[in-house]
C-alpha cells in the first residue's frame, strides 16, 4: 500500500536518510522508534513531501508521488512542533481541511463536535489558540488532522508536551481511530510503551537507516541485534 524505496535524503554530510525500504499495509500501524537523530522525522518529512527526495521513491496506493506537493497528497499530519492558525478559533482550525474538500455545514459541525469531544476540548471550539495550554493546543492539531480522516495519517511525536496520564489516554483514542477508521497510520515517538501500545510493527532507526522492523513481541523478545535490545531494556 506504501512503498518506500531506496529513500535517500542529504542536507549536508552525512544522509539524514540513507537508502531506506519499508513496505505498509493497508491500515497497519508502523512506529518509527529510534534515538534522536536517526532520521525519524526525516523519513515523515518525505513520505509527506514537506522536503524534497535526494534519491529513491515513496508509491501509495499505487501511484508514485515522490515529487508530488504536500497538497497533492492525501495526508493528515500532525507534527512536533505543528503550529495551529493562530487567527483562527480552534473550531475553525479542525474544519479547515472539512471546508478544502467542501464538506457541507452541517457535516463540518458534526464532525468537529465529534473531534472536540474526541481530544476532550468540547466546548473550547471558540477559543483562539492562544488562549489555550501548550497541551490544548497539540490536542487541537490532532483533532484538526483526523478530522477528515486521511488514507494516510502521519504523526511525529504527537504527545511530546502532554503529562503522562493524557499521553496514555490519548494514545489508546488514536489506537481506537486508527482501529475504527481503517487508516494506516506511520507514528514516530521516543517512548516504548507508547510504541508498544499502538504498533502493528516497529520499525527501529539508527543512523539514517532502520535496523529492524518487526512486531512488537518479536522485537521485544528476540532482538536481533544488541542495539535494540539495549534499547528496549532501558524502557524497563
Ligand atoms: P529527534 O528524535 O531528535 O526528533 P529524528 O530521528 O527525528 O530526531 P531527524 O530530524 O530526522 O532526526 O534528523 C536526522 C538528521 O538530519 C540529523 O542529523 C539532523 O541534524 C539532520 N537534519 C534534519 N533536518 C535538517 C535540515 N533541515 N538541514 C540540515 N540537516 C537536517
Ligand atoms: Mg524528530
Amino acid at each position: 500500500y506504501v512503498s518506500i524505496r531506496s529513500l535517500t535524503k542529504v542536507y549536508a554530510g552525512p544522509p539524514a536518510l540513507d537508502a531506506v525500504d519499508l513496505d505498509i499495509a493497508k491500515g497497519e500501524c508502523v512506529t518509527l522508534l529510534g534515538p534522536s537523530g536517526s532520521g525519524k522525522s526525516t523519513l515523515l518529512k518525505l513520505l509527506a513531501g514537506f522536503e524534497p527526495t535526494t534519491s529513491g521513491s515513496v508509491v501509495f496506493d499505487g501511484e508514485d508521488i515522490t515529487t508530488l506537493s504536500p497538497a497533492e497528497r492525501e495526508c493528515g499530519m500532525v507534527f512536533q512542533n505543528y503550529a495551529l492558525f493562530p487567527h483562527l478559533t480552534v473550531a475553525a482550525n479542525i474544519e479547515y481541511g472539512l471546508k478544502i474538500r467542501r464538506w457541507s455545514r452541517e457535516a463540518r459541525r458534526e464532525r468537529v463536535a465529534e473531534m472536540l469531544e474526541l481530544v476532550g476540548l468540547a466546548g473550547f471550539g471558540e477559543r483562539r489558540p492562544a488562549q489555550l495550554s501548550g497541551g490544548q493546543q497539540q490536542r487541537v492539531a490532532i483533532a484538526r488532522a483526523l478530522a477528515y480522516r486521511p488514507p494516510l495519517l502521519l504523526m511525529d511525536e504527537p504527545l511530546g508536551a502532554l503529562d503522562r496520564s493524557l499521553r496514555l489516554e490519548l494514545v489508546e483514542q488514536i489506537r481506537r481511530i486508527h482501529r475504527e477508521t481503517g487508516t494506516t497510520l506511520v507514528y514516530v515517538t521516543h517512548d516504548q510503551q507508547e510504541a508498544l501500545a499502538l504498533s502493528d510493527r516497529i520499525a527501529i532507526m539508527r543512523n539514517a537507516r532502520i535496523v529492524e522492523c518487526d512486531t512488537p513481541e518479536r522485537l521485544y523478545r528476540r532482538p536481533q541485534s544488541d542495539f535494540v535490545a539495549t534499547f528496549f531494556g532501558d524502557a524497563n
